[in-house]
Formats: C-alpha cells, structure tokens, sequence
C-alpha cells in the first residue's frame, strides 16, 4: 500500500510513519519487544534485523514520522540525545579533522567537544553565531563541519541560522543544528537548508519527562552514514522507549501551542517585574535577535532564563520557593521545571568561560510546562517575594497589573 503524504505537521504527528496495513487493525503501534528477527536473506550487515542496527518495527515507524515532520528524507532514533550528538559528530569528523561550533552550547555538548574530541584528536574552534563576518578566519583546509543550536542553552541565542546555511554550503562543511529547543513545531532546519536536525527526544519531542532519547533528521545519505557509526557505537533506541516517544509525539502539536503561548505572557510578566533583572526569551521585544526569531520561527518555544535582583542568593531563595515548577535538570516536558545552570546543565564548564558567555552563577532556566499561565505566574510571583513573603498578596496583585 503506498504511503500517503500530509499537508499539516499536526496530521503528519498522528499519521506518518504508521504501518500501513495497520498490524492486526492494531490503532496504536505495537510494541515489539524482540530483540532480533527471523532473517530473510540479508547480504548486508546493517540490514540484518536485530535492535541495535536500528531497523526494527518500532524504530522504522518512527523514523518515518520525525523525517515527515521535518520534511526530511530520513531520520534516526538514538538512545539519548547525546547519542544522537556524539555519533553525528563521530559520523562526519575523524582523526586530524577540525570543526566550528557555535560559542555558547548545551553542557554535555560542551563537553564531548572540548575534552572527548580532543582527546580523539579532532580540534575546534568556536564561532560567534551572530558574527558570520568572523567565521572565514576560523576555516582551515581540515575543516569538516559547522554545529549550531537552534536557540542556545540557557541564553536563548538566535545564531545568524541563514549565514550557517550558507557558509557551509560555500566551504563544504556539513551543517548540523541542534533543534531540541524548538521542536520541529517551530523550526525545521532541513527546509532552511541544514544538513542534519538533531534532537533530544527526553525534551519535547516525548513530552513527558519519562524517557531518554535523540534522533538525527537530514537526506538518506548523511543519515544513513550516521547510522551505520551508531550501528558500531550501539546507542540505539530499544522498542519500548520507541514505543513511548512515539506516543508522546503524537501531542506535539497541542503542547507546543500552550509552551509558546505560556512562556510568551510568563516572560513579559517576567520582563515587567521590578524583582527581575534580565529575561532572555526570543519572543520578546527586547532580545536581541528577536527579529530573525520570528523571521525563522513559528513560535517561540517554552524554553527562557532569567536573572533577580540579588543574584545567586536571590536564585537560591526563588528555586525554594516555588511551588508549581520542580527544580530538577531537563525540559520540554508537561511540568514546568526550574534549574540553576551553573550548578546543573553547565557545572562541566569552568566559571570563567560561563560568566564570560553571559551564564552568571545566579542565572535561572525556566522551562514552561502545560499548567495553566495564571497558576504559574501566581506562583512565580509568590516565589520572587521570598520565605519572608510579607507584603505578598500586594505584590502578586502589583506583578500581574504589569
Ligand atoms: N541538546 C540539548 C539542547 C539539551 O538541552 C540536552 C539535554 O539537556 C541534550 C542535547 C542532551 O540530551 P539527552 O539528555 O537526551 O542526552
């Protein structure tokens, strides 16, 4: 039976990449908890069917989903998000081989690149996303690839994404992005012109804060070559894990639409309070890149920092305060969590480089769940007053007069 092919990306969520026939009628995915199938004469290794070379039913079906929902050819699943990182960047560099990496990255990234693929001998150098005129200087004639990410983590930069498109295409790099913080609801950087979209699959793509996960979207043959290194490195995705993502993307669509809306009114609530200092959120007047935001972006996603009055002991006092969001590591889940980088996403980093970035050890990552705006901006409210909330009912009506 062919395939049909969807206008909507939230009809491709529930329809693309399902078995067509349905398995027995099944409406929903089977699991297929087998971590091998019978052969049926395979010459080639990497089609031999067995979980870790990442073509079973449950990995293939979603495969077929997340390249529709970025108009890709392909798409791979991967144990982590980091998984779907590492293996990339082990797909395209090797031994004696150089690439630029955006200044300002997700933590664990930070890390690979700067004490693992050293060690491999891969070197590096990092580029300021918004300065393209300074990125040519940078090229050398081992230099293979570009990586950037969508919005950074935690700043919330917008990296000048056209001029990554372009610059790669012009000295030959193969382009990759991380997309985790968008989701393929407000971004999807094959259609820009990247070569490669990868994501954590633990954030929004799940949803639910329950798995682990990544994926790697781009053309068949940039895809293909990463997972025949993931074949070898073996971070693929089991069934069950497959079964959850898939499930939890189905409710892309609906969560993305409350993240952007919520964390747009949070952050100009945020931005007005006399208690904040700085609010970095792409969908604010105020930042600085704000127009390319919406130039590139469908929406502005759940992800913002932002800075109190006080700093760090301020930001200490706040995570204790707050009642709805949970202060734990990760996002882009239902709840709405709050972290201090400096002591989490980014501890690997030495404090000179974070406060040179701009993450101050008092910076706080907001991650905006699904709960209802006026129960979380109340609750943001109450927790900027502190444990001594005295005049609290005064300022939470203050705050939301703003
Ligand atoms: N990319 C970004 C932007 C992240 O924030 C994270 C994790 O926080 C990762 C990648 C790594 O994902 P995972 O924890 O699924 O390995």
């Amino acid at each position: 039976m062919t395939k049909r092919e969807y206008k909507h990306i939230e009809t491709k969520l529930i329809h693309s990449g399902e078995p067509a026939p349905r398995i027995l009628g099944a409406v929903s995915m089977p699991i297929f908890q087998s971590a091998m199938f019978e052969t049926l004469g395979e010459k080639n290794y990497n089609n031999v069917r067995y979980i870790r070379l990442n073509n079973t039913p449950n990995s293939q079906a979603l495969h077929e989903k997340l390249a529709a929902l970025e108009g890709a050819e392909d798409a791979l699943v991967t144990a982590s998000g980091m998984a779907a990182i590492s293996t990339t960047l082990l797909a395209f560099l090797s031994k004696g081989d150089h690439f630029l990496a955006q200044d300002c990255l997700y933590g664990g990234t930070h890390d690979f690149v700067t004490r693992d693929l050293e060690e491999f001998g891969i070197s590096y150098d990092f580029i300021n996303g918004n300065d393209p005129a300074s990125w040519e200087k940078k090229v050398r004639p081992n230099t293979k690839a570009i990586y950037v990410e969508t919005m950074t983590n935690p700043l919330l930069q917008v990296a000048d994404h056209k001029s990554v498109v372009e610059f790669a295409k012009s000295n030959d790099l193969v382009s990759i992005i991380d997309n985790t913080f968008a989701s393929p609801i407000n971004f999807r950087p094959v259609e820009l012109g990247f070569d490669l979209s990868l994501h954590s699959g633990t954030k929004y793509l799940n949803g639910h804060s329950d798995i682990v996960a990544g994926a790697v979207i781009g053309s068949s043959e940039l895809v293909e070559k990463v997972k025949h290194r993931l074949n070898h490195l073996g971070g693929s995705l089991d069934p069950h894990a497959c079964f959850l993502l898939h499930r939890g993307v189905k409710t892309l669509a609906l969560r993305m639409r409350q993240h952007n809306e919520s964390a747009l009114k949070i952050a100009r609530f945020l931005e007005q309070n006399p208690a904040v200092e700085r609010v970095n959120y792409p969908g604010l007047e105020s930042h600085p890149q704000h127009a390319r935001a919406r130039e590139l972006f469908d929406g502005f996603s759940g992800m913002m920092s932002f800075e109190l009055v006080g700093g760090q002991e301020a930001a200490n006092r706040f995570l204790k305060s707050v009642t709805i969001p949970i202060a734990a590591p990760s996002l882009g889940g239902v709840e709405s969590l709050v972290t201090i980088p400096a002591t989490t996403s980014h501890v690997g980093m030495s404090r000179e480089d974070r406060l040179r970035l701009g993450i101050s050890d008092g910076l706080i990552r907001f991650s905006v769940g699904i709960e209802s705006t006026e129960d979380l901006i109340d609750d943001l409210a109450q927790a900027m007053e502190g444990p001594s909330n005295a005049p609290r009912r005064e300022l939470m009506q203050d705050s939301r007069l703003h």
